[in-house]
């Protein structure tokens, strides 16, 4: 019998990938049959995760189907953000922590969705609630996704939930949170040795908004002048993109993780639409966003809401 694979979404983050490690790993306790994959190949961010706590990166896939004729979804359950096939597969289960959206299957299944921080936090209850044993090198990895999407607990999409587990997981993982925390944030916040497009597209999700679709892609770094500096180069390769990809609009947002702040590069004959949506002034395609960090819920929803 074929393996039920696990995967999350595409340009995965260090939550889509360890959740479906971590999740695939609970199923095999549970007596199924899984493997974790991804849609896309790990960020640095990531690979100093998983080179930390001795953890293989899963294989990257591209389509599901020709392997399997079931699949778990894990941190997201929009179609466009899932393996190009998900309509060709039956969809076992979900866990994740977005908007439902664009989701339909033919059969029921498991479905798992809390608002907290990291999807994570929610396999941990899972470990919980079936009495499976969390060992350490898996404890890491959830670990790491938590400080991953709340940015060190920092981000407004962090819940008391998930400071909690993560202050059980640096117990069994014995991980001082704070300094792993920083190395682990500033792993990923490199952007000197990616070209245009990993820039854009190493964290970037498709949204439809109304009759747009508009791509959000969000980097970390620690000083935005080192994106700011680059905005042509950007700016070019996000039109080129919109153009062959059919983008009505693609978004950068540079998060700087130090200081929580971000800065917007837009890119589309609506631009002017995303600086009404955050009643901000555009200056050179750029948007100054203060206090902004979570493209989730401070970001999303905003232009959802101009565009409906
Ligand atoms: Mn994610
Ligand atoms: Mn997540």
């Amino acid at each position: 019998m074929s393996k039920i694979l696990i995967f999350g979404h595409q340009s995965p983050d260090t939550d889509a990938i360890t959740s479906a490690i971590t999740f695939s790993h609970l199923q095999n306790e549970l007596g199924k049959e899984t493997e974790p994959v991804a849609l896309g190949k790990t960020t640095a961010e990531t690979q100093y995760a998983l080179d930390y706590f001795e953890v293989e990166a899963p294989r990257v896939i591209t389509t599901a189907a020709d392997e399997t004729p079931e699949v778990m979804l894990v941190d997201h359950n929009e179609a466009q953000q899932s393996v190009s096939d998900i309509d060709k597969v039956k969809v076992l289960a979900v866990v994740d922590h977005h908007r439902i959206a664009n989701f339909q299957t033919a059969n029921p299944l498991y479905y798992r969705a809390e608002p907290v921080g990291c999807t994570n936090t929610i396999i941990l209850k899972l470990y919980k609630e079936n009495n499976v044993e969390v060992p350490k090198h898996i404890a890491g990895l959830m670990l790491s996704a938590i400080i991953s999407d709340t940015l060190l607990f920092k981000s407004p999409t962090c819940t008391a939930e998930d400071e909690k587990a993560a202050k059980e997981l640096a117990e069994i993982a014995d991980i001082d949170i704070e300094a792993y925390g920083k190395d682990l944030l500033k792993a990923g916040a490199d952007t000197s040795s990616k070209n245009a497009d990993q820039i854009l597209n190493d964290d970037a999700k498709n949204f439809p908004m109304g009759d747009l679709t508009v791509r959000i892609g969000q980097v970390n770094v620690v000083d935005v002048d080192e994106i700011l500096e680059r905005k042509q180069e950007l700016l070019d390769e996000m039109a080129a993109q919109s153009e062959s990809n059919k983008l009505d609009l693609f978004i950068l947002v540079t998060t700087n993780v130090l200081e929580s702040d971000s800065v917007a590069l837009v890119y589309g004959e609506e631009k002017a639409q995303v600086a009404e949506a955050f009643n901000k002034e555009m200056k050179d395609d750029t948007l100054y966003l203060e206090g902004v960090v979570s493209r989730k819920k401070q970001v999303v929803p905003q232009l959802t809401e101009q565009f409906s």
